[in-house]
């Protein structure tokens, strides 16, 4: 019988580990890819309160390190399935195995969208990329593009910017959510063209990407751009599907938690960018795993 099965690596499944740990408590990580989420993606951190800079990669490391280094234990299967079982709860993972717990903590985070276009899965790697700071340097010199209108797509095309001969910028709107100051900086580069109220709608190419089609959604005006890579950056979506049994989730699949992160059912709680919130930023996940992990300590006590 494990105390605690956190389902989830990212830094909100390690700061809830670290705080399990902490409490005297045994912490078991279940992570279907690698540990460090999204973070990982993220070249650098420049508002994680305390640190004034730091690589993503870097930062997921010290996380894992500190983790591990207390106890917590990381087993690389994905979690399907949560069965309450009244004094203990049966976490089921892909591979067939199943682990028994006290507690669970669902911090599986949210994968990146796709615009689920012909070509899309089939390029990807092949001229497209969800993650321009893990990609971006192999377009060096090259004409690309980046989908979205949120931070992550303003940010997406600023690094690119420095790379790239041109950035076309894909937004389906005119209005940006993403941060004003960084919206105006991707302004001011020359090498960067805002293609607005427009959706791609076709994505071209024989055995890589060569080119996409956009279609203004308020002239029905379409025009071909070409490009030699596509970033989609679209926003992210969580993949809670298979706790539907155990917690309740909105219409957009995230996890419904009280303030404690509980879900509905005792003993299961949840933390990160899987549930509903407000800001998803690293330091709310982080915080989110703080209180799961006291909060799942608690409960077994
Ligand atoms: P986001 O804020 O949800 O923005 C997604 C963008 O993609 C929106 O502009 C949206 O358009 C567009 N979009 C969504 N579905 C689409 C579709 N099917 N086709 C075309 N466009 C579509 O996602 P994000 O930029 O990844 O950011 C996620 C969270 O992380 C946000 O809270 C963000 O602030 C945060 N973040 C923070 C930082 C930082 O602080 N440095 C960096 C990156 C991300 P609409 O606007 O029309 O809905």
């Amino acid at each position: 019988m494990i105390d605690v099965i956190i389902i989830g690596a990212g830094p909100a499944g390690l700061a809830a580990a670290i705080y399990v740990e902490r409490s005297g408590k045994q912490a078991v990580l279940l992570e279907a890819g690698s540990f460090g989420g999204q973070i990982v993606n993220t070249l650098e951190i420049e508002n994680y309160p305390g640190i004034k800079k730091i690589s993503g990669f870097d930062f997921a490391m010290s996380l894992y390190e500190q983790a591990t280094g207390l106890g917590a234990e990381i087993k690389y299967e994905k979690a399907d399935k949560i069965e309450d079982k009244g004094e203990y709860k049966t976490v089921y993972t892909a591979s067939g195995a199943s682990y028994d717990a006290q507690a669970v903590i669902i911090a599986t985070g949210a994968k990146n969208r796709h615009l689920l276009l012909d070509k899309e899965e089939e390029f990807t790697g092949k001229g497209i990329s969800y993650c321009a700071t893990c990609d971006g340097a192999f377009f060096k010199g090259m004409d690309v593009a980046v989908n979205g209108g949120g931070n992550t797509a303003i940010e997406d095309a600023l690094f690119l910017s420095n790379y790239c001969s041109k950035v076309y910028v894909i937004h389906r709107r005119e209005e940006f959510r993403g941060d004003k100051a960084s919206l105006e900086l991707l302004k001011s580069k020359e090498n960067v063209s805002f293609v607005l109220n427009s959706n791609i709608i076709e994505i071209l190419g024989e055995d890589r990407l060569s080119g996409i089609r956009v279609k203004n959604n308020k002239t029905d005006e379409e025009k071909v751009i070409e490009i030699s890579g596509l970033f989609i950056a679209i926003g992210q979506e969580p993949d809670n599907k298979g706790f539907i049994n155990v917690a309740d989730i909105n219409e957009a699949g995230y996890i419904i938690a009280t303030e404690d992160l509980k879900t509905r059912t005792p003993g299961i709680f949840t933390a990160g960018d899987c549930r509903i919130k407000e800001v998803r930023q690293l330091a709310t996940a982080v915080s989110d795993g703080a209180v799961a992990g006291l909060k799942a300590c608690q409960f077994i006590k």
